[in-house]
């Protein structure tokens, strides 16, 4: 997969990423990790890449031109034989925070792309051609605002790369994660078994793996009950998972 991020601040990728699993993933040549700096494509005497809003009001705003140009030049680029040949369009994704809620679902539908361009805004907004005219999704990491695109932007990579194959090491799966079937995942534990009192729940340590994974799908729809339970409408749960999430209500009626 190949990655360009268009940022007025490509010096914060630097250490995200060359660290952890980013950089691992780049390192095996499994994805391309590059930045732009879209003032270098503004074309203009001081390399200006935002003005006060027509209309008046507080903040300046993202021109259309260095952002327009940017991408541009990205899909024009000789090196991505994928583009030229026309099979893979890329996603153009602009991080604002009026976007559509970045999801493990939607991690899971990006990690199947083979080119994503992410826009990181800054100052008040961008200008709405930008929005309307140039890119094909918009995200936001929650409602809350931020300064700048880039944090949201290294949070949705870092949640896409990582589903890509190849990229965790089984050690490191990704598919019992929270959200991945759309329930929060079980507790873990690790050494000692006893600390300061505390122990470890007994079939963890029993070495049987039916019973295992059963008290830790049990888990997964107890934790899922109690701190997201608008979650359990989009499960699919058998007719035993049925039964002990109507178990579960029926305790917490009493
Ligand atoms: N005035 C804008 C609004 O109310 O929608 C917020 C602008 S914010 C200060 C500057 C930039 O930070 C945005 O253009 C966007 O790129 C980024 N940003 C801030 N919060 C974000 C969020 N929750 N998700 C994604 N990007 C965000």
């Amino acid at each position: 997969m190949r990655i360009d991020v268009l940022t007025l601040f490509p010096e914060m990728f630097t250490g995200v990423f060359g660290t952890s699993i980013l950089g691992k993933a780049r390192d095996k040549g499994i994805v391309s990790l590059s930045t732009v700096n879209f003032r270098d494509y503004a074309n203009n005497k001081h390399n200006t890449v935002d003005d006060m809003p027509y209309g008046g009001g507080g903040g300046m705003v993202l021109k259309p031109e260095p952002i327009f140009n940017a991408v541009e030049y990205l899909l024009q680029s000789k090196a991505d034989e994928t583009i030229n040949s026309g099979i893979h369009k890329p996603r153009i994704i602009l991080m604002c925070p009026q976007g559509a809620t970045f999801t493990q679902q939607r991690a899971q539908e990006l990690s199947h792309e083979s080119h994503l361009i992410f826009i990181c805004g800054h100052y008040e907004g961008y200008d709405e051609r930008i929005r309307e005219h140039l890119v094909t999704d918009e995200l936001s990491i929650g409602d809350y605002v931020l300064t700048g695109g880039e944090i949201p932007a290294m949070a949705v990579i870092d949640s896409v790369v990582r589903l890509i194959p190849g990229v965790l090491g089984n050690e490191n799966s990704a598919v019992t994660d929270s959200f991945s079937d759309g329930l929060l995942e079980y507790p873990h534990y690790t050494r000692p078994a006893e600390f300061r009192g505390m122990s470890v729940p007994d079939v963890l340590t029993s070495g049987h793996h039916v019973n295992i994974e059963k008290w830790r799908r049990q888990q997964s729809l107890e934790r899922t009950y109690s701190r997201r339970p608008e979650l359990l409408e989009s499960v699919s749960l058998s007719p035993e998972e049925q039964r002990w999430l109507h178990n579960m209500r029926d305790t917490d009626k009493h």
